[in-house]
C-alpha cells in the first residue's frame, strides 16, 4: 500500500497533556487562519498581527513621545526585562499598537508578537504588558494574577510557531533544537520549552545523545 505523506493521523500531531492539547488545538486554528496547510511551514506573526488588527510599530516611532530617560532605561539598565508592549488605547480604525524591544532579536521578537497575537485572538482584555521582573540570574522574580493568562498566550503562541507535528517529525529525523529554531525562525530557548511541555524531551535526548543506545 503506498503510504501518503500528507496525512498525518491525528494522535501524531498532539501532544499527550491536557493543556497541551488544548494550546494545540487553539494554535492549529491560528495557523490555519494564517493559512498554513502543514506543520512543516513556517508562521509569520508579523503578517498574522494585521488579521489580529494589531500595528507593530517602530521603537523608534514611540521614542519622541517619551523622556529621555524612559529611552535609556528601556534600552540600557532594563532592556532584559521586557519584550514588547501594547498600548492601552485602540486607535480609531481599531488597531492596536504593538512596540516590540529592538534590543531583542528577530527571533524573539516573533514570540513577543506571537504572544500579543494570541491575547487577542484568546480575547484576553485585561490590560497587560509583556514586562517580566528578572533576577540577575534571568529567574522570573513575581507572576502577577494574570499569569494563567500569560501562559495561555506564551504557549499558544509558542505551539502555532513550533507545532507539535512538526517538531515531531524533526526530533525524529535526527534534528537539533538549533536546526529546528532555524527552521521555523525562533529562538534555541523556545524550541527547547516546546520539547519539554510536549514531552518530546526525553525523544529528543535519545536521539541526540545517543543515551541508552
Ligand atoms: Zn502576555
Amino acid at each position: 500500500m503506498q503510504r501518503v505523506g500528507k496525512r498525518v493521523s491525528s494522535e501524531r500531531r498532539i501532544p499527550p497533556t491536557r493543556k497541551g492539547r488544548d494550546h494545540e488545538i487553539r494554535a492549529r486554528a491560528l495557523r490555519e487562519f494564517a493559512g498554513l496547510t502543514s506543520d512543516d511551514q513556517r508562521l509569520d506573526p508579523f503578517k498574522l498581527a494585521h488579521h489580529a488588527r494589531l500595528m507593530v510599530i517602530d521603537f523608534k516611532q514611540v521614542q519622541g513621545v517619551l523622556s529621555v530617560e524612559t529611552v535609556t532605561e528601556l534600552l540600557d539598565n532594563a532592556k532584559d526585562s521586557w519584550s514588547g508592549g501594547a498600548a492601552s488605547k485602540v486607535l480609531p480604525g481599531g488597531e492596536k499598537l504593538i512596540v516590540l524591544n529592538p534590543t531583542h532579536g528577530r527571533n524573539r521578537q516573533r514570540a513577543t508578537l506571537m504572544e500579543e497575537i494570541c491575547h487577542v485572538f484568546l480575547g484576553h482584555t485585561a490590560s497587560r504588558l509583556a514586562i517580566r521582573k528578572k533576577d540577575r540570574n534571568g529567574n522570573i522574580l513575581a507572576r502577577d494574577y494574570h499569569a494563567d493568562i500569560e501562559e495561555e498566550a506564551y504557549a499558544t503562541g509558542a505551539a502555532a510557531l513550533v507545532p507539535f507535528g512538526g517538531l515531531r517529525e524533526m526530533i525524529e529525523k535526527g534534528k537539533t533544537a538549533p536546526e529546528i529554531a532555524g527552521h521555523y525562525g525562533v529562538s534555541k530557548p523556545l524550541v527547547e520549552y516546546r520539547l519539554k511541555v510536549s514531552r518530546l524531551w526525553d525523544e529528543y535526548t535519545r536521539k541526540i545523545f545517543h543515551v541508552g543506545s
